[in-house]
């Protein structure tokens, strides 16, 4: 099986590091702007504690019941910040609101409205980004990217007193030329210019990009890149 990362975690994170830094340049951007989000699913403490020491703040986990057994063994990353960047199922919502301070996989207005109540209940401010299925893949979540619910939820975002919409998420339709995401991304991130404009929100997260084709993404305007793989090696697959 071919490894796209080293064994050497932080050595990874610094090689993408300076490889985000080299996209930033070629679109005239400055690093300082993009978010390295370390992607931990099916990854133990004692190896996310190594990204960590190596400087990473920001993890994404897609699972809540997962993450939920992994806590208690991550308490001492002080610094950690926690997205839930799975599809979250209803039942689940209170204890994402408990475990994560983001969630960056909402896809319906409902989830957003429990996602509040529950922030609400728990005295706490959570984050968000919507969820576009930006392919219109029949596999994927997400809001498709001319859905009016989508609107909706915009227009109501002043009801979430306890959810702020940040941006846009989304997963274009796999393939291993990173290049065949460019349409995809340029697309999502005009569908932003469209809905911050309309919604007058900043919306200015856009989560894009992953180990095969963060650097395309990046020069698409990604201000988060969610990297896996590259820095983890591959996951056992269950
Ligand atoms: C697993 C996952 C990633 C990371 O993927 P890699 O290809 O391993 O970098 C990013 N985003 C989401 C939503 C994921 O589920």
């Amino acid at each position: 099986m071919t490894r796209s990362a080293n064994d050497s975690i932080p050595q990874n994170i610094t090689a993408i590091r300076q490889r985000i830094a080299r996209a930033a340049e070629r679109a005239n951007r400055s690093s300082q702007e993009i978010t390295l989000m370390a992607v931990t699913k099916t990854v133990e403490p004692a190896r996310i504690k190594e990204a960590y020491n190596a400087g990473v703040r920001v993890f994404g986990e897609n699972r809540v019941q997962e993450f939920a057994a992994k806590a208690a063994g991550l308490r001492t990353l002080h610094e950690a910040e926690w997205h839930l960047i799975g599809h979250l199922q209803s039942n689940k919502t209170s204890q994402a609101a408990e475990l994560f301070s983001a969630v960056d996989s909402v896809d319906s207005i409902r989830l957003a409205q429990r996602l509040n109540a529950a922030a609400q209940a728990l005295g706490k401010k959570l984050e968000a980004l919507l969820e576009i299925n930006i392919g219109a893949e029949g596999s994927k979540h997400g809001f498709s990217p001319d859905s009016p619910e989508l609107r909706d939820l915009l227009k109501q975002s002043a009801e979430f007193t306890h959810l702020e919409i940040r941006g846009l998420m989304a997963i274009p339709p796999f393939s291993e030329d990173p290049e065949a995401a460019r349409p995809y991304f340029r697309r999502l991130r005009r569908l932003r210019d469209d809905l911050a404009k309309a919604s007058g929100l900043q919306l200015d997260t856009l989560s894009i990009g992953m180990s095969h084709d963060f650097e395309v993404a990046i020069e698409e305007g990604s201000t988060c890149v969610r990297i896996g793989t590259a820095i983890f090696g591959e996951r056992i697959k269950k």
